[in-house]
């Protein structure tokens, strides 16, 4: 479970004292699968970010399960991450000199990596981009091996800023039925979009403004 408690974000408070969070509250349950929408500068990749251990908070507290992550110092935090938590981003984040194959293979120590690999290529339909750099692959292939390099350390937490923002909307559809085959599988999947279609193939949709929840329904 994921518990946020009057979680409070100043960038730097010597420059401005405009909160990007602003003592937001939220519980997200095991096998949850909710989008954040709100307007561009209200606080969602903050959010996302903190709850995916990439940011810290300036006040109030973060607890994964009985752990309280926000109490972590940088080496804690750093496991929990990589044991924790997926994530995936806008522009998918890929290593442009490294193959699709190389790109999933990052994230992992384990010895059986080749088997584990060869799993995500076949699930996400990506075997045949295995020995391809990002840029001779489309949006959607990319997108996918992000997606994959996500889902190889077996993190129970999937995050996911605007994960169909650089795609077209059928391949964005696409990305979406596999975030949610994924929530089947019983992982957590969070998600920041724009889009109210995306947000309404998720079961939980909150909206946030100016860095507080100003609405927070199932779909
Ligand atoms: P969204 O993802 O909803 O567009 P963000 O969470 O990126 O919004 O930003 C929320 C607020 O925090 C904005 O006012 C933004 O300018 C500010 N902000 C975000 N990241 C930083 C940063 N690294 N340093 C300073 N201010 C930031
Ligand atoms: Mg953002």
């Amino acid at each position: 479970m994921i518990r946020l408690d009057k979680i409070t974000k100043i960038y730097d408070a010597k420059v401005e004292n405009k909160k990007a969070l602003d003592e937001v509250s939220l519980t997200i349950d095991n096998g949850e699968f909710v989008a954040i929408m709100g307007p561009s500068g209200s606080g969602k990749s903050t959010l996302l970010n903190i709850i995916g251990c990439m940011d810290s908070v300036t006040d109030g507290s973060y607890y994964v399960d009985d752990i309280e992550v926000s109490r972590l110092n940088k080496l804690d935090i750093h496991r929990f991450r990589k044991k924790n938590i997926g994530f995936v981003f806008q522009h998918f984040a890929l290593m442009d000199y490294y193959t699709a194959y190389e790109n999933i293979e990052l994230p992992l120590l384990a010895n059986n990596i080749r088997r584990i690999i060869n799993e995500q290529l076949k699930k996400l339909n990506i075997v045949e981009e295995k020995d391809k750099l990002p840029k001779k692959m489309s949006g959607g292939q990319q997108q996918r091996v992000a997606i994959a390099r996500a889902l190889v350390t077996n993190a129970d937490i999937i995050l996911a800023d605007e994960p169909t923002g650089a795609l077209d909307q059928s391949t964005g559809q696409e990305v979406i039925n596999i975030l949610r085959e994924i929530n089947n599988q019983g992982k957590t999947v969070v998600l920041v979009t724009h889009d109210i279609n995306i947000a309404s193939s998720t079961n939980r949709i909150i909206n946030i403004c100016d860095g507080k929840i100003i609405s927070d329904e199932m779909v």
